[in-house]
């Protein structure tokens, strides 16, 4: 009441000074209240009992607060805005009359997972390689990890989270030449999580949006996410949560019936070899041929899945009948399953249509 009391007759003070009335400046004890009428707090502290401190982003000396979740990070304007456009821009806005603040500083909340800011976080005050590229076998990254990495990177502009992705993905592909391939499943055993069968269709499927989103420069990279797209069960694909984008989707089904004709191709070559030949070896090699011919066609992968990549001689080398073949017939055969298979890798941009496919061996056509 009392205070009321004093506000009522300062307000009363302040109009009757703004009416242009001589003030009682000749009275110090009346002077008092007029100078502080009704202040309104150009700041507001604010706190909430479930909020937590950041364990390591939150610095005494920190001159701004985010408040992700539950989570606050006391850290510093200059370094926001040195590595992201976007914080450069939210700071640079004024504070407006009433402005929240933490211990003092202006709190910015944003609705990103805690976890993600950390990232963010890492990559300005630690520099990312210390969480992605050397990141210890118990900590592998998964794809739906390098997915989120790009899209908080993206949305902050923070260029070199988006760029550490991009490395990362060429080092999980290093597939410049055909000698270098791994199928999509050994690359993530080698470099990432190990992933199940069930989680193939959507670690292709996150890896080909994340390439079209943020990764334009790894879209060389795209013909080897799609040819592992063709090798998932057709049934598998269809009704999937995770799919490709529909029109990446549509050049995988009008690539299968390609890759299936390479790959008959391929297995064709014993025959085609028993019905060319006119030397010595005739009796000696006939029955080997059949029999390796016959096996491949049996085995149900090469049957079934548009797979010409494959490295089919290595699998009949390790057959028994593979050892009876004259030197003559093992280089011929070698040859041709060599050179198909290299076509096809030279072809793969052309089968899926992707123009910035490249490889070493592209000229050789
Ligand atoms: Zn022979």
């Amino acid at each position: 009441m009392a205070s009321g009391g004093v506000q009522t007759r300062a307000a009363k003070r302040l109009r009757t000074s703004e009416n242009g009335e001589k003030d009682s400046g000749d009275n110090p004890s009346l002077a008092i209240p007029v100078a502080v009428p009704l202040p309104i707090p150009a700041t507001r502290e604010v706190s909430h009992p479930q909020w937590r401190r950041d364990p390591q982003y939150y610095f005494e000396d920190g001159n701004v607060v985010i408040l992700a979740e539950i989570t606050i990070f006391r850290v510093h304007k200059g370094i926001l805005s040195l590595h992201s456009s976007v914080f450069k821009d939210m700071l640079s806005l004024p504070q407006p009359v009433g402005a929240e603040t933490v211990d003092g500083c202006p709190l910015i909340r944003i609705p990103d997972a805690a976890f993600r800011v950390q990232w963010l976080l890492d990559t300005m005050y630690r520099g990312s390689t210390t969480h992605l590229l050397h990141a210890t076998p118990s900590q592998r990254i998964t794809i739906q990890t390098l997915y989120h990495l790009s899209w908080i990177g993206d949305k902050y502009a923070v260029s070199p989270l988006v760029d550490y992705v991009h490395k990362y993905l060429l080092v999980l592909f290093h597939a410049e030449k055909l000698e270098q391939w791994e199928p999509f499943s050994r690359c993530m055993i080698q470099h990432a999580q190990i992933s199940s069968k069930s989680n193939e269709l959507a670690d292709l499927s996150y890896t080909a949006r994340m390439i079209r989103k943020w990764h334009p420069r790894a879209a060389h990279l795209l013909p080897l996410i799609f040819y592992n797209y063709c090798q998932l069960p057709l049934n598998e694909v269809a009704g999937a949560p995770s799919q490709l984008p529909p029109e990446d989707m549509q050049r995988c089904l009008l690539a299968i019936p390609q890759l299936l004709t390479r790959k008959i191709e391929i297995c064709n070559v014993f025959t085609t070899l028993k019905t060319l030949r006119t030397t010595s070896c005739l009796s000696r090699c006939n029955s080997s041929l059949c029999q390796l011919s016959h096996s491949v066609m049996k085995r149900s992968s090469m049957a079934t899945l548009p797979c010409p990549l494959e490295d089919l001689l290595q699998w009949c080398r390790q057959r028994k009948h593979w050892g009876n073949l004259c030197s003559s017939c093992t280089r011929t055969i070698e040859q041709e399953i060599s050179r198909l298979r290299q076509k096809t890798w030279n072809d793969l941009g052309k089968i899926f249509n992707i123009l910035e496919w490249r490889t070493g061996d592209v000229q050789q056509t």
